[in-house]
């Protein structure tokens, strides 16, 4: 390939990604050269991909869960090593500067970058990232790993801000809340886990991930629940869930868009309910995530796809093809 790559890029909202050929990236000061092993499918790509999300700028090559290792130092770069095993995620930058960065809510910091929406993404063989945005990984296998830079983070994040809970309702049962679910069962929490009514499949899949209940997304839990987290794009889905909850509890929304939020009464709000979404993450949920993922015995369910293949990945995951999650397998590892 020379100084060539290979990428999946996107030329604007509502279209299909093209394979193209491109110059490798050059890393700036400061960056990192990344060659792409692995690259998580996230329903934020989707997000991009229907214009529901609009970057600053075109064309876009997408993906945030980026596996790979350091193929090139820029300038000014310290305490990584060519050859190292590194992971990209969705937070790619932020000013360090403004009230937010220095309130520890660089995650909320206006002039944040995010890897494939206005930084390039993991949907190629290399990209550049800003190397104080990169993460060391704990050991594990590039493909079941790359969910946990997303998927696992967010998922994680979102959970954190409900606040104390036992007994947690997971809205929409996809890669996050199936990595999530497994960290709740090892520290000895109930999950409830609602799919779309009559997915019976997913309702399996959770059970058999240790949900202590999973059922329609239309449905009450056999007991109201400390905190429902919902991973689901769905606006519906906020009523639904504080009529779940009991007085206290929290409803968080994990995901970066969701349609719009029927009018419900205000006694499902009362009673001290607690409503708040997650926007991105930092760097510090990041290294306490990976530290639990290191101890957790995680069973990452990961479909692989090829890279030129991306376009069928996203189709699959917006029709709810597979349990878990797809992965890009970026050199062909771990493709049959
Ligand atoms: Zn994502
Ligand atoms: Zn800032």
């Amino acid at each position: 390939m020379g100084n060539y790559m290979k990428a999946m890029v996107l030329d604007g909202p509502g279209g299909r990604l093209v394979e193209r050929r491109m110059p490798q990236p050059r890393p700036g000061p400061g960056e990192i050269l990344v060659r792409v092993h692995a690259c998580g499918v996230c329903r934020t790509d989707l997000h991009i991909l229907d214009g529901d999300l609009v970057p600053p700028s075109w064309p876009v090559i997408p993906g945030h869960e980026v596996v790979g290792h350091v193929a090139a130092l820029g300038d000014d770069v310290e305490g990584f090593s060519p050859g190292e095993r590194v992971g990209v995620a969705w937070l790619g930058g932020a000013c360090g500067e403004c009230e937010y960065c220095l309130r520890g809510e660089e995650n909320l910091c206006p002039k944040a970058e995010f890897t494939g929406f206005s930084r390039p993404g993991g949907y190629a063989q290399y990209l550049a990232a800003r190397a104080d945005f990169v993460y060391r990984l704990p050991p594990g296998e590039d493909l079941s790993m790359a969910p946990l830079l997303c998927a696992g983070l967010i998922g994680y994040r979102t959970w954190r801000l409900a606040g104390q809970a036992e007994r947690v309702g997971l809205y929409g049962f996809g890669a996050a809340a199936h990595i999530l679910a497994q960290i709740l069962r090892m520290q000895g929490k109930q999950v409830y886990a609602f799919t779309r009514p009559g997915d019976e499949r997913t309702q399996a899949f959770a059970r058999r991930l240790g949900a202590a209940w999973a059922g329609g997304a239309d449905e009450m839990p056999p007991e109201p629940l400390d905190a429902a987290l919902i991973f689901a794009p769905v606006g519906a889905l906020i009523p639904a869930a504080l009529a779940a909850v009991r007085p206290g509890g929290s409803v968080v929304c994990g995901g970066i868009h969701m349609s719009d939020i029927p009018r419900f009464p205000y006694s499902l709000l009362w009673g001290e309910r607690r409503l708040r979404s997650v926007a991105n993450l930092t760097r510090a949920d990041g290294v306490d995530f990976f530290q639990v993922a290191r101890k957790s015995q995680l069973d990452i369910e990961t479909h692989p796809y090829p890279l030129g293949a991306a376009n069928e990945a996203l189709d699959d995951l917006r029709a709810g093809r597979f349990e878990g999650a797809a992965v890009l397998a970026i050199d062909g590892i771990g493709l049959d």
